[in-house]
C-alpha cells in the first residue's frame, strides 16, 4: 500500500486523500456495501483499499488511460485481489453495464459529474448510494483566487454538479468537508 502511494506522490496522480479513504471505508463497513462500481481507477489505490474491507466485496472500476490502468492491473494482482476487481480499461462512456450496485463512486473527470451520475444511476440498487470525490478541488470550489479561464471552468462545473445534487429529489444528498469534499447520495427508493 504504501508502495502504491509513493508511486502515486512521483507521478502526480491524484488519489484518494487519507481521510477521506478512511470515511469511505468507514461508510463500506457500516453499510454492509458489497457491490461497488467505480468511474475512475487512476493506479487502483481506492479499489484496493474498497475491497480489501471485506472478502465479499467486489468491484468494477473503470480507467481510460492505458498506462494507469496497467499499473492499476499490476498493483490489484499484486494484492492478490484480481477476482473481485474487475479493471475495465476504457473511457467510461462508452462502457455498458447490466450489473445492479450497492454504491458507485464517482472519481473520474471533474467537469464531468453530472453526465457520469446520469449514465450509472440506472445500475444503482434501491435504496443505495453514489458517492462522489474531490467536490472542493483543492479549495478552488469556495475559493476568490485568480484562476485560469479553464480553472474558473471547471470549479463552475463542480459548482453546477452540487446544485444538481441539492436539486435531485430522488437522492438524498449530505456534503462532507472531508478530505477534498465528499457527497453521499443516497436513492430514495
Ligand atoms: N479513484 C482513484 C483516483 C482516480 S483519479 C483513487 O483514489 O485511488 C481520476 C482518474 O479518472 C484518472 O486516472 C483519469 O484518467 C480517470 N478518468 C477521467 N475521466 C475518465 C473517463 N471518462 N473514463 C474513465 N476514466 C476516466
Ligand atoms: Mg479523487
Amino acid at each position: 500500500m504504501l508502495e502504491i502511494e509513493e508511486y502515486a506522490k512521483k507521478y502526480n496522480i491524484p488519489i484518494m486523500q487519507k481521510d477521506g479513504i478512511e470515511f469511505l471505508i468507514d461508510f463500506i463497513k457500516k453499510n454492509n456495501i458489497k457491490n461497488i462500481l467505480e468511474i475512475g481507477t487512476a493506479i487502483g489505490y481506492s479499489a484496493i483499499k474498497m475491497a480489501s474491507v471485506s472478502e465479499d466485496i467486489n468491484v468494477v472500476s473503470i480507467e481510460r488511460d492505458k498506462v494507469r490502468y496497467s499499473e492499476a492491473v499490476k498493483n490489484v494482482n499484486k494484492c492478490n485481489l484480481n477476482d473481485r476487481i474487475k479493471l475495465i480499461n476504457d473511457d467510461a462512456f462508452n462502457v455498458e453495464l447490466n450489473d445492479k450496485f450497492d454504491l458507485i463512486f464517482i472519481d473520474a473527470a471533474k467537469a464531468q459529474n453530472i453526465k457520469f451520475f446520469l449514465k450509472f444511476e440506472k445500475n444503482l440498487g434501491s435504496n443505495k448510494f453514489i458517492i462522489t470525490d474531490n467536490l472542493n478541488f483543492h479549495g478552488l470550489v469556495n475559493s476568490s483566487e485568480k484562476m485560469s479561464k479553464n480553472l474558473r471552468q471547471l470549479v463552475k462545473k463542480i459548482k453546477n454538479y452540487i446544485e444538481f445534487l441539492k436539486d435531485n429529489k430522488n437522492y438524498e444528498t449530505i456534503f462532507y468537508n472531508i478530505g477534498d469534499g465528499i457527497s453521499i447520495s443516497k436513492k430514495r427508493g
